[in-house]
């Protein structure tokens, strides 16, 4: 069970000015894809970062399942993000990128390879485990950067702008592939992007934040014909 619950959660960087992200209140249900849009300096990272635990909450509340996590190290909230500037380790193969964080958990053998074979198998990556990232095209680093993230197994998954450093075309395959996957995978996400289309198209939910203030919450279906 992995809902995600902000509850009036608020981050002001300097004192005295508008806060960045200001009483949002949203649930994530189990297994939900949900996307936070809204034009640039609207809020959308600084919420992502508060739950990922890298920002600080200045007041009200988060909790993952039926934990408060408000105050607990990123570490410990068993979530994985992937970020736009996917810094894959250059000197690593695909595998060993992949497998690093289970090694620094110190994960059995089995376990590790069993998980980097599953991840990509599913992310079509196999005939790639032992190359080095610059021997990949950017689509294809983009996935080993998800496979890093799914072989963590979390409760949660966070993707700030993912795609952004894509062109067009692979843009909207990757799209496609990464919604596919969230769906298979059935693990509760959280995306933001400023592109609409890439809300419209990937989102069970999306969820619309301006000066930090969320206006909208509704499905895409919903919100196609209620503007
Ligand atoms: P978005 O992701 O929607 O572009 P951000 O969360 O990055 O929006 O920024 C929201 C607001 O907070 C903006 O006004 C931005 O200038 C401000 N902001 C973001 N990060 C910082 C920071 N580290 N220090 C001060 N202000 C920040
Ligand atoms: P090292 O031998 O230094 O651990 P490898 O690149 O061989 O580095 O592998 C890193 C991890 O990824 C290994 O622990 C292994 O479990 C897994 N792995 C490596 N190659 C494969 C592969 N071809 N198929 C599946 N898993 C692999």
């Amino acid at each position: 069970m992995a809902t995600v619950t902000f509850d009036r959660a608020t981050r002001r960087y300097t004192k005295g000015d508008r806060p960045a992200v200001d009483q949002l209140s949203l649930e994530i249900g189990d297994g939900e894809f949900l996307v936070l849009v809204g034009p640039s300096g609207s809020g959308k990272s600084t919420a992502l970062r508060m739950l990922a635990g890298l920002e600080d909450v200045n007041s009200g509340t988060i909790r993952i399942g039926d934990r408060d996590v408000t105050n607990l190290e990123p570490k410990d909230r068993d979530i994985a993000m992937v970020f736009q500037n996917y810094a894959l380790y250059p000197h690593m193969s695909v595998a060993e990128n992949m497998a690093f964080a289970l090694k620094i958990a110190h994960r059995p053998k089995d376990e590790i390879a069993r998980r980097v074979t599953e991840a990509a198998r599913i992310l079509d990556l196999t005939e790639y485990l032992d190359r080095k990232p610059k021997a990949l095209s950017g689509g294809q680093r983009q996935r080993v950067a998800m496979g890093r993230a799914i072989v963590r197994e979390p409760r949660v998954f966070l993707m700030d702008e993912p795609l952004s450093n894509l062109d067009a075309k692979l843009r909207v395959q990757t799209r496609i592939q990464i919604a596919g996957l969230q769906r298979r995978l059935g693990t509760t996400t959280v995306y933001v992007t400023h592109d609409q289309v890439e809300a419209m198209t990937m989102g069970d939910r999306v969820a619309v934040l301006r000066d930090g203030i969320l206006q909208q919450v509704d499905t895409p279906r919903r919100m196609y014909e209620h503007p």
